[in-house]
């Protein structure tokens, strides 16, 4: 064993401070390796204390006892940090934002709840429409919602567009960052090609070049909005894309023939209009789905009954859709999964499944589980660590992590690279590095070398625009609360 990290992560167990934060208990020479002890959140779950996590190389190379941790790790310039009562977890991946819109701030809430999409969208059917115009521009507004995720403990997004740096992102080989295999990850915001604002029932006379089956089996994931709606118009989107015998007619401009996707590598987003029945056919097929009970809720007034979900087997990760009517960081999604699933359905869901659909899951759905998602030996150190509030550790260690809200957050790091770290820990980082408070804690955040300006010249530049820090509740959240029936 190495005697020396062994003796100090046991000597800083023992320290137990009076609120639970991490320390430097060594100082290394080389800022690539560190070994953190802590509370890990592993595959074979919660390992308490004396035990440590190593990364080497921006890869997680030991996991486990610290008195299993050997010599000749090439460990002897290691930085040491303990962390007494927080819990060090995977990093979240976000399986579906539009991360574009992150300068707009949420819809004022007009009390009310539409049928489909297109009804919010454009004005469909007497609703009243709601136009988004993205502040400052494009690449700014996607790098400041790349900012508020990796603050609030994410470290991977599926959001249709990309900077960059930052978070990973997933369905962009060239935003994958350090450490990944590029994958075919597409993600499709309208695969029946009905932006213009096509509703359909009993046929499926969508948009020419629908998605068809041939062309989604190709993609390593094919992640596609389906079924976001209450209605029958939007029960119909699944069948038009589960039953290749349902419409055989094609339509005079085109397309119009339904098709059958739904396998193991497509991930129905929202798939809000879908039955039980319909859930069946996913789950037998191992198709997956990304939950945005936020957005729905707001939107539509109510979400899926997950837990049907989860008992049929379907891998369920979660994603916070966008600013405007969802949840502005993961752990704010949670809480409103929570929430809307005991309203709603009179069932409760434990912090650990929830972890499980901002990590493992996320990971299956984004098809990238050999390489993230898990403290497993041979993946990236995309991890984040999670402060307690009494410093003794003795709460539920997925609660501490996954409802965590940013002033929280001790930790972040990508690729074992320091993104935000409390300031105790300036020493960790390499790079340039600025303090950002959020709220009563101050913290580093090192992203000029990736962003290209300061944190604080972009907030500057900004000016007005819904903020990326955001301690506490966000401000204007979108209410979680059921919608009265249609
Ligand atoms: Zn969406």
């Amino acid at each position: 064993m190495n005697r020396i990290y062994h003796a100090l992560l046991l000597a800083g167990a023992f320290l137990r401070p009076a609120s639970a934060e991490c320390r430097i208990l060594k100082r290394g020479l080389s800022r690539d390796i560190l070994l953190i002890g802590g509370t890990l959140l592993t595959p074979d779950g919660v390992v308490q204390r004396d035990s440590a996590l190593f990364i080497q190389a921006g890869k997680i190379a030991y996991v486990g006892d610290t008195c299993g941790f050997g010599t000749g790790r090439g460990g002897d310039d290691a930085s040491v940090v303990h962390c007494a009562g927080s819990v060090v977890s995977p990093g979240f991946i976000n399986t579906h934002e539009h991360i574009d819109f992150s300068t707009v701030g949420p819809f004022p809430d007009l009390g009310e709840r539409v049928g489909h999409r297109h009804d919010w969208r454009l004005g469909t059917r007497n609703f009243t429409m709601r136009e988004v115009a993205v502040n400052g521009s494009e690449v700014d507004a996607v790098a400041w919602g790349e900012l508020r995720h990796v603050f609030s403990g994410t470290t991977s997004i599926i959001g249709g567009e990309m900077v960059p740096g930052l978070a990973r992102n997933l369905d962009f080989p060239e935003g994958l960052e350090d450490g990944l295999d590029a994958r075919l990850v597409i993600y499709d915001t309208f695969p029946l090609k009905d932006r213009l604002g096509i509703l359909r029932n009993g046929d499926c006379d969508y948009g020419a070049d629908a998605i068809d089956s041939a062309t989604a089996t190709q993609y390593h994931r094919y992640i596609g909005h389906v079924g976001e709606g209450v209605d029958v118009e939007a029960a119909n989107e699944f069948i038009c894309l589960s039953n290749g015998s349902f419409d055989t007619t094609p339509a005079v401009d085109g397309g119009g023939l339904s098709t059958d996707i739904i396998a193991p590598n497509v991930v129905l987003v929202h798939a809000l209009g879908l039955s039980r029945g319909d859930f069946d056919v996913v789950a037998a097929r191992g198709a997956k789905v990304v939950w945005s009970p936020r957005s729905n809720m707001y939107l539509y007034g109510t979400t899926l009954d997950v837990t049907y979900l989860l008992d049929a087997g379907i891998t369920v990760a979660l994603g916070t859709d966008w600013l405007p009517s969802g949840s502005a960081t993961i752990g704010r999604e949670a809480a409103c999964a929570v929430s809307a699933t005991r309203e709603l359905y009179h069932a409760s869901l434990a912090p650990e499944v929830l972890w499980e659909m901002a990590t493992v899951n996320a990971a299956r759905v984004a098809g990238y589980e050999d390489e993230l998602g898990s403290l497993e030996v041979g993946k990236v150190a995309d991890i984040v660590v999670f402060g307690g509030g009494e410093g003794d550790g003795d709460g539920d260690p997925y609660e501490q992590a996954i409802f965590a809200p940013q002033e929280k957050i001790e930790l972040v790091l990508r690729g074992g690279k320091v993104l935000v770290a409390r300031s105790e820990m300036r020493d960790l980082a390499a790079g340039s590095c600025e303090q950002v408070s959020f709220g009563h804690v101050d913290k580093i955040v090192c992203v000029k070398d990736e962003l290209g300006s300061s944190f604080r010249e972009l907030e500057a530049s900004l000016r007005g625009v819904y903020p990326a820090v955001l301690p506490g509740i966000p401000p204007y959240e979108p209410s979680c609360e059921p919608g009265m029936k249609l």
